[in-house]
């Protein structure tokens, strides 16, 4: 059987406690890893003067392939997050988040099973922003004035929205290529066309070429605000979403709470160079240490790189043996019980323990 040299990063708060919940899974699985531990994020800023040191850049280009748990974004430091640093260094430009209801978790909805595809470059989180009454914003304000004859307030900050054919033409792409891959029939594109013609719209009318050359999957667009009520009445109606960075942000929360909340939404930032997986939430500090935040999302991220991998059987059985944890309701962490403070709650290390003890055969 292969062995795969995968970079694993604890990370930081609760990151390091949910890595070797989830390491230990993954090995339980019989697939064999040569794991490349690699430090960030706030416990290393100290000793390496910053919080991505570039042995860890080095090592996920090296393997390609890398899980992390939770990075804590130090506030005030004058460092800028490491997962979006991560983000943009290995230019991961496809956020993939499959949010999907397991028996047992405790939701309002039942058999939702949506995956969201956000573009991660480019739109309003692009980082370019003129910061009210600066030179900047003023020259910007005066230019617009002059080409449109429209008038921005002299007190406006401003923010700019980029969104081009060759960054949407990739995220569809990605989109439609994993709907093939895994047997999903519909990608649904989300846009706010009627309103932004020459962003969003170049976003649709873009999606719309890409999906002639997929005519075996369906394609369909909506838009944004009212695919968030469709989403609360009936998600089921939902397979593959694939969306602009912000909207992607917003929709995958709101995914993120259909399915029970972040202790079960796994995610993966995806790029040519390599692929890094991790799960949607933070590094919850005040559990720091505490043995009890939920492996689960991070343990679900763990399947998602064994599909990445070509592991489908292994991805199958860790699946279905977290499935069973949750389906029992007892081998379970604090948020997944009926109530936060109930004393039959486990901890980290147990849900581990519990889910190794499934996939025995
Ligand atoms: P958070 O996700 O860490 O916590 C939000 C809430 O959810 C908290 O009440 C927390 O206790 C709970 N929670 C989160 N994960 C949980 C788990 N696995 N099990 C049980 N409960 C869980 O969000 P935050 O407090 O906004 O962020 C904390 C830090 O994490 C910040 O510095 C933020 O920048 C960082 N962050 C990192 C990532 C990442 O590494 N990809 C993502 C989001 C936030």
């Amino acid at each position: 059987m292969a062995t795969y040299r995968v970079t694993l990063i604890p990370g930081d708060g609760v990151g390091p406690e949910l890595s070797e919940a989830t390491r230990r899974v993954l090995e339980a699985t019989g697939v064999g890893f040569d794991w490349d531990v690699q430090e960030a994020g706030a416990d290393v800023l100290e000793r390496y003067g910053t919080p991505l040191p570039d042995p860890v850049l080095e090592s996920i280009r090296r393997n390609r392939v890398a899980i992390k748990g939770p990075i804590t974004t130090p506030v005030g430091s004058g460092f800028r997050s490491v997962n979006v640093a991560l983000r943009k260094e290995l230019d991961l430009y496809a956020c993939l988040r499959p949010c999907k209801w397991y028996r047992g978790v405790r939701s309002r909805y039942e058999d939702v099973n949506v995956v969201i595809v956000r573009e991660n470059t480019e739109d309003l989180y692009a980082g370019i922003e003129f910061e009210e009454g600066s030179p900047g914003a003023k020259e910007l304000i005066e230019f617009i004035a002059e080409k449109t004859g429209k008038r921005i307030r002299d007190d406006a900050g401003i923010s700019i929205k980029p969104i081009s054919v060759w960054g949407t033409e990739r995220i569809v792409r990605f989109a439609f290529d994993y709907a093939r891959s895994y047997g999903r029939t519909k990608v649904t594109a989300v846009h706010k066309a009627n309103i932004m013609k020459f962003t969003d719209g170049l976003f649709l009318e873009t999606a719309r070429r890409v999906a002639e050359g997929y005519a075996d999957v369906g394609f369909d667009d909506r838009i944004v605000d009212n695919l968030t009520m469709h989403l609360v009445q009936r998600p089921e109606e939902y397979d593959v979403l694939v969306l602009p960075n912000l909207y992607g942000d917003i929709i995958s929360d709101l995914c993120a709470g259909l399915i029970g909340g972040l202790g079960v939404a796994p995610g993966a930032n995806i790029g040519e160079e390599a692929a890094v997986f991790e799960a949607t939430h933070g590094s919850a500090p005040k559990y720091k240490g505490m043995n009890k935040a939920n492996p689960m999302a991070m343990m679900l991220s763990g399947v998602l790189m064994l599909r990445h991998l070509g592991e489908t059987e292994a991805a199958d059985r860790l699946e279905s043996a977290i499935a069973a944890v949750i389906a029992e309701g007892k081998s379970v962490t604090y948020d997944m019980k009926p109530t936060r403070d109930d004393p039959t709650a486990v901890g980290t290390s147990q849900v581990a323990d519990a889910v190794i003890e499934k996939l025995q055969p």
